[in-house]
């Protein structure tokens, strides 16, 4: 089984090579522990990147349903200013939103300077669901992951970082979370008939994801395959490769432009 989680540009992927009950061989306490830790240090990290307030950086969640996009964003943004931090999900494109390109609900909710953005499903739903059901046809959607590339390239260069996780559970799995949300009635909310019927396309859907992580997988917005079935595992995952990642972007407070000297406080 492959260690490694994040996808090379150009790698071949087969998610069946890829074990959703993965964990390191970490125990769990050991693991909710580490994850904690590295919430707890994006506090800070925004805290700069919001005074910098020249950078961004947008957090893409995908996974099938259960999978654990809102978890995650429960457990990894819990300690993190509600200021520096904003969700945005994608449901079924209505309205005005199918009266445009497919980018261009996605490109009005990009976070702005000084900002983490996390999309909850995002505009690869663009060549998953719309690939697996004929929402559009063949040769559109085929055209839609060099146009991904190309607006990801272009956020990048605007000053975004993009980190893209694919949340990877078992069929398994998911049948006992489903199973979960019908018999625990504070589970029940988030049960609907659509998440039963997707479930009977589970092997289009890995098809589908497999070619969005190959050809998506770049060097600038690199994809993460995230074992899954363990939600603490999947959430120290995320949590730890965002905490990497704004280290590495390493934010700085900016030098004030006035004279201070001047400035008398009475
Ligand atoms: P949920 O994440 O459970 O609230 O469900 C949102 C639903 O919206 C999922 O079934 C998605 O597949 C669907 N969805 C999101 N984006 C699109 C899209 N671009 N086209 C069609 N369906 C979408
Ligand atoms: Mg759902």
């Amino acid at each position: 089984m492959p260690q490694s989680i994040k996808v090379k540009p150009g790698e071949k992927i087969r998610l069946s090579d890829y074990d959703p009950d993965h964990h390191e061989g970490l125990d769990k306490a050991e693991g909710l522990k580490q994850s904690t830790v590295h919430a707890q240090a994006l506090d800070e990290l925004a805290y700069r990147l919001q005074a910098e307030h020249r950078r961004a950086l947008l957090v893409v969640l995908q996974g099938m349903d259960t999978s654990g996009k809102d978890g995650t964003i429960r457990h990894v943004m819990s300690h993190v200013s509600p200021q520096t931090c904003k969700v945005a999900s994608f449901k079924a494109p209505t309205g005005a939103e199918l009266e445009h390109d497919f980018l261009w609900r996605i490109h009005n909710v990009c976070p702005p300077r000084g900002s983490i953005g996390i999309f909850n499903r995002s505009h690869y739903e663009d060549v998953l669901v719309v690939r697996v059901h004929d929402l559009v046809p063949k040769h559109e959607w085929k055209t839609r992951y060099e146009k991904i590339n190309e607006f990801e390239k272009y956020l990048v260069g605007e000053g975004t970082a993009i980190l893209k996780f694919f949340l990877h559970i078992s069929p398994d799995e998911q049948r006992e979370r489903l199973q979960a949300r019908v018999d625990d009635p504070h589970k029940r909310w988030k049960i609907s008939p659509s998440d039963v019927a997707e479930r009977k396309f589970w092997d289009d859907y890995m098809l589908a994801y497999e070619e969005a992580l190959m050809r998506c997988s770049t060097a600038d917005a690199p994809w993460h395959i995230v074992p899954a079935n363990h939600k603490w595992y999947r959430n120290l995952v995320v949590a730890r490769t965002v905490h990497e990642t704004l280290k590495e972007m390493n934010p700085q407070f900016p030098k004030s432009t006035l004279d201070l000297s001047k400035m008398q406080i009475d």
